[in-house]
């Protein structure tokens, strides 16, 4: 029989009274292992934005590198639609030997919030609860509250005997939105990521884009997960916010520059000859070369497989690798974010993120001449369609050495 302690939460960010929390339930001798379960869509906070469930998944990820025993779970997260406790806990269950034993582990703070949760009774039966006491509500309370659902719902409920860190993801987040990363708050390897993808960054402006836009978001990103590896999710989850903030300032669709932004790159980690065959399908002979297929093998994948129909998203999908001669707004954006998304490193960023500010004609040229000096460097022709970019802009490349500037890998 093996005892899990099984702790839920949101993780926006994760941080260290996360971490001394795990460290507790492990110390206890109450469970064998832990599993850190990332929330999906909570049906209790449908107001408030969360971020992106791939960053709160790496998040929890770092957070708890270095601790054996603990692992972290994307079983909600890999589910569209709203994360019920009961449900997750019937997952679960499938996933152990019918001896194990559950044990939910929450602070404090969730003892009250529980019996208004869709079936308490049946996540009580199934799992005996772990309680940290955390400030803002009196041990006596929280006993109190206990004893309430011991009575009402014959729940079997330990408290953790281990001092914890008066902290709160809310208070953490706010501080990283002003771009403070305290590591007496956040472990440095969740900090380090925090700031690399700038990750708190739009967070204030991005706060009028309305719920329904965000959960339909978080269900695209649940569907395209399974084709990413996690280096490239971070990356589309980073062109989806720089290009949801563009879009804020260019009067473009914000929910279209969004999903456009988030699945750019669908096609991209897949085998060559898959990527190949959906190019095909999707029509356009002159774009089938490795480095390019994705683009339009990401638009076919995004219309046939995720239902995506709206054609000005799967043009900017189709084009996101070369541009082309009659680029509307949301095609310029989403070439411009793919280049410069907080995560990009090469030189001359600043200047594009710069005109892209106020000008995104001015950022797209300033991105062509930066790819026709890499692809003159590695001796690469340009494609027609670059060249058709080009000359719409009127821009004229000088074949300089510009061994200054390197793009990174392409995307
Ligand atoms: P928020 O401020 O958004 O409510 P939170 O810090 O409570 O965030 P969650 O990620 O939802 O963060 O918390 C996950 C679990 O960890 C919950 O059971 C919560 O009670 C517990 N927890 C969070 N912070 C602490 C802490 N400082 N000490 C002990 N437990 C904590």
């Amino acid at each position: 029989m093996i005892r899990i302690g099984l702790i839920g939460g949101t993780f926006d960010p994760f941080h260290n009274g996360h971490r001394k929390l795990v460290e507790a339930v492990l110390k206890s001798g109450l469970v064998d292992r832990v599993i850190l379960m990332v929330a999906g869509q909570q049906p209790h906070k449908t107001k408030l934005k969360v971020s992106a469930a791939g960053y709160r998944y790496e998040m929890a990820v770092r957070g708890v590198s270095d601790l054996e025993l603990v692992e972290v779970s994307d079983l909600e997260i890999r589910r569209p639609g709203r994360s019920y406790t009961v449900d997750t806990l019937a997952l679960l269950r499938h996933e152990l030997a019918p001896e194990d034993k559950i044990v939910l582990v929450y602070g404090s703070d969730v003892l009250f919030d529980l019996p208004s949760w869709r079936f308490p009774e049946k996540i009580l039966a199934e799992a005996d609860l772990l309680i940290a006491h955390r400030g803002g509500i009196s041990q006596q309370d929280a006993k109190a509250q206990a004893d309430r659902l011991c009575q009402d719902f014959n729940a079997r409920i330990q408290f953790l005997d281990a001092p914890m860190l008066e902290l709160s993801a809310t208070e953490v987040r706010a501080a990283a939105v002003r771009g403070e990363l305290d590591t007496g708050k956040i472990p440095e390897r969740v900090a380090s990521l925090i700031s690399r993808h700038d990750l708190y960054g739009y967070d204030d402006e991005l706060a009028v884009v309305e719920p329904a836009i965000w959960h339909q978001l978080s269900d695209y990103e649940c569907q395209v997960r399974p084709l990413l590896n996690h280096k490239r999710l971070l990356h589309s989850l980073n062109v989806m916010r720089y290009a949801m903030h563009l879009a804020q300032i260019h009067r473009v669709s914000v929910e279209k520059a969004g999903i456009a932004g988030l699945m750019h790159d669908c096609a991209k980690c897949l085998e060559a000859h898959t990527v190949l065959h959906y190019a095909r399908l999707a029509g356009d002979p002159e774009l089938l070369e490795p480095a390019l297929a994705h683009g339009p093998a990401g638009a076919w994948l995004a219309r046939h497989q995720f239902g995506i129909e709206d054609p000005e998203i799967l043009q900017a999908i189709h084009y996101h690798t070369t541009g082309n001669g009659d680029m509307s707004d949301l095609d310029l954006l989403i070439y411009v974010a793919d280049k410069v998304e907080p995560a990009r490193t090469y030189n001359n960023l600043e200047a594009i993120r710069e005109a892209a500010e106020t000008d995104l004609v001015q950022a797209m040229r300033l991105c062509l001449v930066e790819v026709e000096a890499f692809l003159e460097r590695e001796n690469k022709p340009s494609h027609p369609y670059a060249q058709a970019a080009l000359m719409k802009l009127g821009v004229w490349v000088q074949q300089t050495d510009r061994t200054d500037t390197k793009l990174p890998e392409e995307s």
